[in-house]
């Protein structure tokens, strides 16, 4: 589970829903819970602070973890569970890609404010735009 090490560092967090959590923005310092924290079904986590837009990577650092705590562990040289290929409907998909693009957003962000883009923001970059590509082909007919 992604979310548990970061949840734990955060203060006033409470669920609001499957895979869902609020929570005070370490990052701009709140009183109020304008953090939203997702655990999307693979097992990663995002973040949207509805005060001032804090970037994912000014959240986790100011929890003290790394961006890679957003990324479910990685399972060296074993293939035990290869995905299954699962449709969803359009209004699914576009939600992902929404997700995916807001994520975009707020990396970019980060990026123009500090004037250049770690590796970590890149890899992050490339994962939405694999996502993207293939929320193309997982849809109904
Ligand atoms: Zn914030």
């Amino acid at each position: 589970m992604s979310a548990a090490a970061l949840l734990d560092r955060l203060d006033g967090v409470h669920a609001c829903g499957a895979g869902r959590w609020r929570a005070r923005c370490p990052a701009c310092d709140s009183r109020r819970d304008v953090l939203a924290i997702t655990e999307t079904m693979d097992g990663v986590v995002l973040l949207h602070c509805f005060r001032d837009g804090c970037t994912a990577t000014d959240i986790v650092g100011a929890t003290g973890l790394e961006l890679d705590a957003l990324f479910p562990p990685r399972v060296e040289g074993v293939h035990a569970a290869k995905p299954v290929a699962r449709r969803f409907n359009a209004a699914q998909v576009l939600a992902a890609v929404n997700l995916e693009l807001l994520e975009v957003l707020l990396i970019v962000g980060a990026i123009l404010r500090r004037g250049s883009v770690t590796r970590t923001e890149h890899a992050r970059l490339m994962l939405s735009v694999s996502r993207v590509f293939v929320a193309e082909g997982a849809t109904h007919d």
